[in-house]
């Protein structure tokens, strides 16, 4: 069986570096906030190029600390409420929506691109064009934006950096799958108020265990998030705010500097991997290969996904005609390993239901949830069983 990804390939390839790591923690027992997790901040900042960077216990507690961080920093209350929306995509991972709950604003939905299967920068601006007036009458407003970096592509962030700007609203970048990531020449992460990260084992840098981080270049947010994750308050003995213990801790920060060495390494052969993809499956009637978003940056070479900052997480093909789950099962039966993210959009949710805004039909996000399937590119996998794949799929599309 081909696999989606291959955790201990990774690791053989990796043994020395991670083995000397965690005999390092061994040796020295400092296993709350040790002296690895200051290192990984401090390397991780200098790599996306922000100020702060703060570990976190995972991507979740990263989303959820950063916006009770805004709350405590703009409203001088511990969270938002109710009548606060935040705006995100449905079409992501629970994680994201959740932390809108957790932090007590509310979730407003917004559709997606259906070529990039990003939140769409235009959908936002109608949005809040058209619910200026409504929004006053129930006394509601939106106060922020959280847009997530699907599949490793980053969103349009010019275009949401500027509706941020027009209408007072602040950004938190959902990064958990873009770890590496580019816009504009600048590393995902840097460009809205804070950006949220995950280590989670199956993400493009990913720990053995949960872990997360936030990055930010204000002082005031990585204060307060460097109080909320160890009970609220920089004394814990005597704490300020309604904390977390949401450290992330010694021994993943100490895996993570071992395989953050490998991070461009890694990206690259993902990259490379997609582009044996797109070759191979351009044109190919029934399915639609994932569109890279280079055009829109006006940069000059289009086709390469190294100067677009894709970095693959993963790579998600749309089957047009009905046909995915007919795909899935018959590439099963070849051996390989397929995988759909996201079957369900949030707004679709129980746990969302009552308890966030849609406004209009997510007809794109609707439609994805059932024509999506991602291929694997687990970054060492040889050329031969990539393009066992491609074959595979062009049989099933021919045959
Ligand atoms: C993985 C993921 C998260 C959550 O990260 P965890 O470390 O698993 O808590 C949040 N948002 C997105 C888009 C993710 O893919």
């Amino acid at each position: 069986m081909i696999p989606m990804l291959d955790l201990y390939g990774e690791y053989n390839y990796m043994k020395k570096d991670i083995d000397a790591a965690i005999k390092q923690c061994l040796e020295h027992q400092k296993w709350i906030l040790g002296p690895e997790v200051k290192e990984l901040e401090q390397k991780i900042a200098e790599y996306i190029g922000v100020k702060h960077c703060v570990g976190i216990s995972s991507g979740t507690d990263a989303l959820v600390l950063s916006l009770r961080a805004l709350a405590i920093k703009l409203k001088g209350e511990e969270y938002f409420n109710r009548s606060d929306g935040i705006i995100t995509t449905p079409f992501t991972f629970t994680a994201t929506g959740d932390a809108i709950l957790r932090s007590g604003a509310t979730p407003v939905f917004i559709d997606i691109d259906p070529f990039t299967y990003n939140i769409d920068p235009n959908k936002i601006r109608e949005y809040l064009t058209r619910n200026a007036e409504l929004e006053t009458r129930n006394s509601s407003h939106v106060v922020g934006m959280i847009p997530v970096h699907l599949y490793g592509q980053s969103c349009e962030m010019d275009e949401i950096m500027g509706i941020a700007k027009e209408h007072n609203l602040f950004v938190v970048e959902d990064v958990a799958q873009a770890f590496g990531g580019m816009w504009n020449g600048k590393k995902l992460g840097s460009i809205g108020d804070a950006g949220t990260f995950s280590f989670f084992p199956s993400k493009n840098l990913g720990g053995f265990g949960d872990g997360g981080m936030i990055s930010t270049n204000d002082d005031q947010t990585s204060d307060i998030i460097r109080m909320l994750l160890k009970h609220g308050g920089k004394d814990k003995y005597n704490v300020d705010h309604i904390g977390y213990n949401a450290r992330l801790d010694t021994i993943q920060a100490a895996i993570l500097l071992a395989k953050f060495k490998y991070i461009d390494e890694f990206n690259e052969r993902r990259q490379k991997i997609a582009e044996i993809y797109n070759q191979e499956l351009s044109g190919l009637e029934g399915i639609t290969i994932p569109v890279n978003n280079a055009r829109n940056q006006n940069l000059n070479d289009s086709t390469s996904s190294v100067t677009n900052g894709h970095v693959y997480h993963q790579y998600t093909i749309n089957v047009n005609n009905g046909k995915r789950d007919e795909l899935q099962k018959y590439l099963k039966e070849e051996g390989i390993s397929t995988m759909i993210y996201y079957p369900v959009p949030l707004h679709k949710m129980k746990v969302f239901e009552g308890r966030s805004r849609v406004t209009e039909e997510l007809t794109e996000s609707e439609q994805a949830v059932n024509d999506v399937i991602s291929l694997s590119v687990e970054p060492l996998q040889e050329e031969k069983d990539t393009m066992f794949i491609t074959a595979k799929i062009k049989d099933f599309f021919t045959k």
